[in-house]
């Protein structure tokens, strides 16, 4: 059995990551904070906003966790592991900062609010907790905790987006990065812990997200990826617009209301469209987003993470299709294949609804590349369910998926109703069984593309060899292909024939 079919199947490339210092980084700065980053792509981003406010305060990065007089590190709660693996990393750092007088450990993220009292009071094991909605308070907490108190904020906000902080691009690879376009999640997936730790769903302002993605392209970027847990979602009411010469809207509407025989006055303040300039712009759906985004350049590649079922419409795919800078590629996590355990799961989706949605990206767009997030061994499940789920990601010829055991979490919706009443053997067997089974879908899958050219996106030298240039496909395959003494660079666009494959990764020859 795999090493790594312990708790999760994923690039854990970049887990526990910390931040490079940043360029033109003279010894200048009042303090130095080193941050490691663990979970998600949403959490990578925020390290991002972190890192930005606290450079705007003074403060410069360092890679070197001995040298810093900051210590953060941002949390995952999604499975048990990873906060495990966090507890120790602590453990760690605590030992430095004893040898360390003046030095500070905090907390970002997803587990803040969780073990706030646990790692502040009872274990003693840091000085600042920061929720993911707090980041703006972190320069003021970080003077509290240097006064000797426990500094805290883990107030989750309705509205906070970071709209207006640039991300300090700290370890990019200067051709594509993660944008993030609105945080939370309103839906109640029962294993889910994400809607307790960070909170309801907002969207950010559209206008501060297509300024970012200029900037991006601006600085030789080429691809960006639009982040949200369910980013179908995606809903943004540009605010009310005074009409020309006026600073307020005028109430249109003055009403008299009469409630339990007291009168209330009622103004009313509709803005619609006037001749005069003033009015609402209409609201940006994902679908409008994705296209306003597309059209700051072709030659800018758009993704986008993750699509909840539910919520992906075909005016989005009908956006994708028509957009050739918009990539053919689609995360859709199916998490099981049997319609009872999505049930349970909260998923809101039946198998064949979920069979229905493949069909329609097929049909609409036929090119494109799927792939998934699976669950193993969520409460109740059978040995038939399990087959299910094995054969819904045969029909789904997913290209990629990522693969997880069901870890029970505080707080969510299945610890408080369900018994996690499969044992952890069946688990392990039945994610083996996953991740076999998408082993051989993905060698299936790039065996089909052999003798086909694909426009690919040079991102850098290929891990194994300088000689030879690493890029993606539309449909997100890495292909590995010889540099061919032409005088290309990354960031750069180049016509790739696939000769072979192994089951991750393409292996071709530039065509000019
Ligand atoms: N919002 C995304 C969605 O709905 O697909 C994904 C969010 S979550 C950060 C990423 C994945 O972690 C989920 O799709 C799910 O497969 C997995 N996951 C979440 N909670 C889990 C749990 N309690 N045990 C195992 N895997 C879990
Ligand atoms: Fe969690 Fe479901 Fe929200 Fe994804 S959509 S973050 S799985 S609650």
């Amino acid at each position: 059995m795999l090493d790594y079919v312990t708790d999760k199947v994923q690039d854990e490339s970049r887990q526990g990551e910390a931040f490079l210092p940043f360029t033109g980084d003279h010894n200048n700065y009042k303090k130095r904070f080193y941050i490691e980053s663990y979970g998600c792509q949403m959490n990578f981003a925020d390290s991002e906003i972190v890192a930005s406010i606290l450079n705007k305060e003074g403060f410069g990065a360092t890679r070197n966790v001995e040298n810093a007089d900051l210590i953060f590190i941002n949390t995952c709660s999604i499975r048990e592991k990873a906060e495990q693996t966090v507890r120790k990393r602590l453990t760690e750092f605590k030992k430095l900062k004893d040898q360390n007088r003046g030095m500070l450990i905090g907390v970002l993220g997803c587990m803040a609010e969780r073990l706030k009292s646990k790692f502040l009071e009872e274990e003693k094991l840091v000085d600042i907790v920061v929720g993911p909605d707090a980041y703006r308070s972190l320069p003021g907490l970080v003077e509290e905790a240097e006064g000797g108190q426990k500094a805290v904020n883990v107030l989750l906000s309705r509205d906070e987006t970071y709209a207006d902080i640039s991300p300090v691009r700290l370890n990019s690879n200067g051709v594509s990065a993660f944008v993030s376009i609105m945080r939370g999640c309103n839906n109640m997936c029962s294993f889910c812990v994400v809607p307790f730790t960070r909170g309801r769903e907002r969207s950010r302002d559209a206008d501060s997200i297509i300024k970012e993605c200029s900037e991006l392209f601006e600085n030789g970027f080429r691809e960006v990826t639009l982040l949200g847990q369910n980013v179908d979602s995606y809903y943004w009411q540009p605010p009310l617009t005074p009409p020309l010469g006026e600073n307020n809207p005028q109430p249109l509407l003055d009403e008299n209301i009469s409630n339990n025989g007291n009168t209330l006055k009622i103004e009313v303040s509709v803005m619609v469209a006037s001749p005069f300039g003033g009015g609402r712009e209409e609201a940006i759906t994902f679908a409008k987003l994705l296209e306003k985004v597309a059209l700051i350049s072709p030659l800018l590649r758009v993704r986008f993470s993750t699509s909840h079922p539910k919520d992906i419409t075909d005016d989005v795919l009908h956006t994708m299709a028509k957009s050739k800078n918009i990539c053919s590629y689609i995360h859709l996590p199916v998490q099981s294949g049997s319609t009872r355990i999505l049930q349970l799961m909260n998923r809101t989706y039946t198998r064949e609804w979920y069979m229905g949605k493949i069909d329609r990206i097929r049909e609409i767009i036929p090119d494109c590349g799927i792939s998934s997030d699976i669950i193993a061994g969520f409460c109740t499940e059978t040995e038939e369910d399990h087959r299910d789920t094995l054969n819904i990601m045969e029909y789904g010829k997913y290209d990629m998926s990522y693969m997880f055991f069901y870890s029970e979490r505080p707080g969510t919706l299945a610890q408080r109703r369900y018994k996690d009443d499969i044992p952890v053997a069946t688990k392990k067997r039945r994610l083996q069984e996953i991740v076999d089974v998408q082993s051989k879908l993905s060698f299936e899958s790039n065996k089909k593309d052999i003798g086909k050219v694909f426009e690919v996106l040079i991102e850098g030298d290929s891990k194994r060899s300088d000689k030879d240039w690493m890029g993606r496909t539309s449909q997100n395959k890495v292909i590995v292909f010889p540099k061919e003494n032409n005088e290309l660079k990354k960031g750069e666009y180049v016509m790739v024939k696939v000769n072979d494959c192994t089951q991750a990764t393409l292996l071709g020859t530039i065509i000019n």
